[in-house]
């Protein structure tokens, strides 16, 4: 298995006191230091090319981003999601993995992979950055495969505790991809209602603030992995984000790290029935950092067994 990761993604700065620091990444990239993940082949992750950008991002967008990152200090995109110097770096390297990490999976080089990158990327759009997120890196991933490997169902599973709004409408048209997301509501961004259901691709389950472990599993059991297994992907791609995890600050979801390590095993098990095994992860969101840590452990751990 396959750890993509950059040092620029580690320098995207968005400023004092913002939740999606770098900190949270220093924090994954320690735990998976220890010795249960020795066997974790690491990549630097490439840079994300211009075309792969532009199947899922308005060429005018993408240009935009990459020229927006500040010399010195930050630029506000909008109310939350701001670049520093490093910041175009980081989006084109968190992209990049994502696509690298398809490439891998596809050419069998690896069955999985997880890309331990930010910025995050399920809020942006085709054409706006939002949510702490500028490039969608797993719909890149998702595009990528499609365009480069010809693939006709690729799934994606979105677990963080925010809808994925970005991705959803980036392939709210897209017969060829899945999308299915558990996420809060009431909750930013306010998308995700379960009538939105694209070219019936589309499968969104809002869950009330306060769900708990048994509940959440429930619902993946009874209504998503059913939906996943059903389209048979040719690959499976996670939008990991643990801030469903009862300690996080942003969201009042009550998972726990063991949760994640649950749902990721099912996940493995819908790709190995109809996808080779082939799952590629990308991390999101996930605030606390005690909670971020050990949930993107299980989840990882899982991907690994
Ligand atoms: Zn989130």
């Amino acid at each position: 298995m396959r750890l993509y990761t950059h040092p620029a993604c580690l320098q995207h700065d968005p400023g004092p006191g913002h939740p999606e620091s770098p900190a949270r990444l220093h924090a994954i990239l320690a735990a998976l230091d220890r010795d249960r993940f020795a066997t974790l082949d690491r990549i630097e992750a490439p840079r994300a090319s211009i075309d792969a950008l532009e199947r899922v991002h308005d060429p005018a967008y993408v240009a935009r981003i990459l020229a927006s990152a500040p010399v010195d200090g930050v630029v506000r995109l909008d109310e939350d999601t701001l670049m520093s110097p490093a910041s175009a770096e980081a989006a084109l390297r968190a992209a990049g993995a994502v696509a690298a990490a398809v490439d891998a999976v596809l050419n069998e080089r690896a069955s999985r992979a997880f890309c331990a990158v930010r910025p995050p990327g399920h809020h942006a759009t085709a054409d706006q950055a939002m949510g702490f997120c500028l490039f969608n890196n797993v719909a890149v991933g998702a595009a990528h495969a499609l365009a480069e490997h010809g693939l006709e169902r690729v799934a994606i599973a979105d677990f963080d505790v925010h809808h994925g709004n970005g991705t959803q409408d980036i392939f709210a048209r897209e017969p060829r991809v899945l999308f299915v997301s558990s996420h809060q509501s009431p909750l930013y961004p306010g998308t995700g209602g379960a009538d939105e259901t694209g070219v019936g691709n589309l499968l969104n389950v809002p869950l009330p603030p306060q769900t708990g472990s048994r509940a959440f599993r429930e619902t993946w059991e009874e209504r998503l992995l059913p939906r996943l297994d059903a389209f048979r992907p040719q690959l499976l791609l996670v939008s990991a984000g643990f801030d469903a995890h009862r300690a996080d600050p942003l969201a009042q979801l009550q998972l726990d790290a063991d949760d994640y390590a649950w749902l990721t095993a099912q996940l493995v098990d819908i790709a190995r029935l109809h996808a080779g095994g082939r799952v590629v992860s990308t991390l999101e969101g996930g605030y606390d950092l005690d909670a971020l840590t050990t949930s993107a452990a299980a989840h990882v751990a899982a991907l690994m067994s």
